[in-house]
Parts: structure tokens; sequence; C-alpha cells
């Protein structure tokens, strides 16, 4: 065939709309998609045959004209632009809060609470018993009060908006001391001394990088008094401009550990100097850990243990330890939350009805320790015995041996971790099963693995490719097992 017979060749858009799979289509998803993807279709066959070199027509297959073979172009090209860019992904790393994979996933109950709540109208803002406006600020007030043993909350963002509204609020234009060894950066360009600058709020760094003592933040503390006194620093411009202390801020370790000779002051040493000198202190704790988790190896500091030492303010994130939907949130006495909520940085940092939602269901799972333990996915993880993960690794492997009998399978003893910059130091010891295929290189199967229906992401280990069970839910090792053959 010439050219010019291949172009005449080319179906009109309305016969090929009327081919049988393109009728049922555009009855599901309204014609017109189906029709800008046959057109589409079209225009490429059109664009591939003039693109022909000249005398090269016989190169190309008049088959790809017919019409069934432009309705199923179109029909595939249309599913491909529904593919979302965002799906859910298996997480057989090991790693808990893995922040690439979207960290803590949900509770049942908190998915449920997302979907029955967001599908309509709700009461967001609304207060129903008495008929009038209400404010989101206080759907899960109560309840974090009783949880946690706090007089207020609020809710934001995450917990560097937390952060950076709690600054904002109670240290613009003040100092506010933090230890030398506490000015972490969490990554994504989160370092405290940079969102301090933000916030209006004078960064006071005190002690030095392994040790401070709750002297230095004691001997730190510049008063009013200290400011009308033309003699207070005067002649040591090494100490530059000062201001009056705000607070002093303790900032959690999160994601590294000093070790050797090192020292810290305790949050019961701050309240101490900071009922003294009348300042609040601050915990930004982050992993938002509620329960007391030492029993499997996660000595960290937790919610109402922190409270009950009488900080002022503590701020976390939702969704690490917590285990509930991204948000930040603080937690304290009613004087500075209050403040928080008027502040004019509220609004710009308030969350959808979506995480309250979700925020609300997991929360209430905390009212019962042994039911946050079971229920909620991060805990039950970071609690599953070894037994029970041995026993899942064996599943996982009579799965493989039945769907993808040709992959060598052994079931090994790993160590896991928590992850999300998250106890740094803990070792959860945990089960996988290493996969390989004689012909194969762990890259290979790795990259297979990614390239299933629903991608599988897992660990390489020395070459051999693992597949961590402590992360892979027990209805997905069906799927594992697909993603291998
Ligand atoms: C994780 C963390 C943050 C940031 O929290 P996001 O929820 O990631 O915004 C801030 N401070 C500390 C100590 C943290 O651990």
């Amino acid at each position: 065939m010439t050219k010019k017979e291949l172009l005449r060749g080319i179906p009109k858009i309305d016969e090929v709309m009327r081919q049988d799979p393109l009728v049922v289509l555009s009855e599901e998803k309204g014609s017109l998609l189906v029709t800008e993807a046959v057109r589409e279709v079209i225009a490429d066959l059109r664009a591939s045959i003039l693109a022909l070199e000249d005398g090269g027509a016989e190169s190309f297959d008049p088959a790809a004209l017919g019409l069934a073979a432009v309705a199923d172009a179109a029909a595939k090209r249309l599913l491909l632009d529904e593919e979302l860019n965002l799906y859910p992904v298996i997480n057989a790393t090991g790693t808990i809060l893995h922040t690439n994979l979207g960290r803590a996933p949900l509770c049942k109950g908190a998915v449920e609470n997302v979907a029955k709540v967001s599908a309509g109208y709700s009461d967001l803002e609304y207060n129903v018993p008495k008929g009038k406006r209400g404010s989101r600020h206080d759907l899960v007030g109560d309840l974090i009060a009783e949880l946690t043993g706090a007089e207020d909350a609020m809710v934001v963002n995450n917990n560097a908006a937390a952060t950076m509204i709690v600054l904002a609020s109670m240290g613009a234009g003040k100092e506010i001391v933090v230890s030398r060894g506490e000015l972490v950066e969490i990554g994504g360009a989160f370092r405290i001394p940079d969102i301090m600058m933000q916030s209006g709020a004078y960064l006071q760094e005190v002690g030095t990088s392994n040790k401070t003592k709750a002297s230095d933040y004691e001997n730190a503390i510049v008063t009013k008094k200290d400011l009308a006194d033309p003699s207070f620093n005067a002649g040591d411009p090494r100490h530059g401009m000062r201001f009056e202390t705000g607070a002093l801020m303790k900032v959690h370790k999160s994601n590294y550990d000093i070790v050797g000779f090192t020292e810290e002051a305790t949050l019961e040493e701050l309240v101490e100097i900071g009922k003294k000198h009348d300042l609040p202190v601050i915990f930004d704790m982050g992993n938002g850990l509620m329960l007391d988790m030492s029993a499997y190896g996660l000595s960290e500091p937790n919610i109402p243990a922190s409270l009950a030492t009488g900080i002022d303010v503590m701020l976390f994130s939702g969704d690490k330890l917590l285990g509930g939907p991204q948000a930040g949130i603080i937690v304290g006495k009613k004087k500075y939350i209050k403040a928080m909520k008027k502040h004019p940085l509220a609004r710009a940092m308030r969350v959808d009805k979506m995480t309250f939602a979700a925020l609300e269901a997991t929360l209430m799972k905390y009212r019962d320790p042994e039911m946050a333990l079971r229920d909620i996915p991060v805990l039950n993880m970071i609690s599953a015995s070894e037994d029970e993960m041995k026993e899942k690794a064996g599943r996982l492997v009579n799965a493989i041996s039945r769907i993808a009998p040709e992959i060598k399978t052994e079931i090994v003893p790993v160590l896991d971790q928590i992850g999300g910059g998250s106890a740094p130091m803990v070792r959860l010891p945990g089960w996988a099963v290493a996969v390989w295929d004689g012909t194969k290189s762990a890259d290979r199967t790795e990259r297979k693995l990614r390239k299933a229906e629903i991608p599988v992401i897992a660990r390489i280990n020395d070459d051999k490719l693992l597949l961590c069970v402590r992360t892979i839910a027990e209805d997905e090792l069906e799927a594992v097992a697909e993603a291998l053959k």
C-alpha cells in the first residue's frame, strides 16, 4: 500500500465510536472523553503514516487501521488516562513509618469515618444541639483532654506547622531557650533555628553539643529588669542584642542520639525553672506516642507522662507513633492554646473535615489501650510478636509456592525499624521471606515487584531481596505473591 492509500484507510471518528466496546464505555464515562481518546489515536496514526519514509509504507501494518483495532487502542488510552498518580503500594520494607510511603496507615475505623463524614455535610463548624455556629477546634478537644490530661488542644496541618504557630504565638519578639544538642533537622528543610527565625522568635542556644545542664537554661534567662539595666551585657558585643525570654523549649531528639559523655535537662527540671521565673515550658515531642510501649523495646517519652511533668505546651505529629492522619497536635494550658486559636496563622494551618474525621476515630481507640494496640496499624505492627510474624512469613511462602512456584524462598530473621525519623536506634526483631529466581539478580526482581499491579516495595540486604512481613497486611499476602509471578 502507498502512503496515500494508508491515509485514506484511516477510519472516521463516528465509525469508530459505533464499535461495541466504545458504545459501552461512552455510556459509562460519557462520550466526551471517549471521543477525545479516539481523536488522539487517529491523530497518532496519521502522524506515524506521514512520518514514513518514501517507499517505506510497506512497513506499516494496515491492520492497525481496522475499526476494532482503533477502538481497542482508544479504550486502552482512556484507561491509562484514568490512572491516578496517588495509589496504594505494599510496604515490604519492614520500616513501619515509611516517610516515602505515607507514614502511618490509618485504622479501619478512621477510614470509614472519613468516608462517612466527607461524602456529605457535617457539623464541622455547627453546634447541632444549640442550633448555632460552632468551632472546629472543639471537635476533638475533650477527647484529647480525657486521654492526655491536657487542659486544651488544637489541631493544625502537621507538627512543623504546630512548631511554627507555638513559637509565633508564644515567642515572637522574645528569646526561646533551646539546648545546642536539640537543634534538630527533621528533613525537608525543617530545622529548629530556621523555623524559629520564620516565627519571629529569637533562638537562644545554651549548653554544648553533648552536654546541656538545667543551669544553662536558667543562666540564659533575660528579664524585663535585665533589659532596663544599662549595665546589662554592656561592653561585650559578643552577646549581641538581647530580648526578654519568652519560654524554655525542649525538642525531642527524634532522629538521632547523642552517646558518650552526655547530659541533658529533664522536663521536670525545666518545669521547676519555668515556675521559678514565671516562664512557660514548651516540649516539641515529635512522635506522638500515647502509650507506654517500653515492653516492646520503645523507650520513648509518651504524651500523658510528659504532660504530667507540668509542662505548659507540648506538640506532636498525628501520623507518627500516634498512628493517625497527618496533623500537628498542640496540647497544654488553656491560656496559651486559646491565644494560638486566635493567632492569624491559625486559619492558614487549619485542617479539613477529613483530618478531623480520621483523627477522632483514631483517638477513640486510645480509650482502651488494648483496643489501640489491636486496631491501630502502627501500634499493631510494633507489638507484633516474633512467632506471629514467623507464621505470617510461612503463609507468604505458601502463597508464593502456589501462585509463583518458580520463585525460591527462604524464611529469614530481620531487624525492622520504626522509621519516620522516630526512635532511630530501635531495631525490632522480625521475620522476612527472602526470594530469588536463579536467573535474575535481586535488582531485577525488585524492579519487577515495583511494576506489579499493586507495586510491592521490598528491601535489598546483602544482594538478597527481602519481603519483611511486619509491614505487609494479612490481606496483601496474595498480592505480593501475584507480583512475583
Ligand atoms: C517529626 C517532627 C517534626 C515535624 O513534624 P511533621 O509532622 O513531619 O511536620 C517536628 N519536630 C520533631 C521533634 C519531630 O520529630
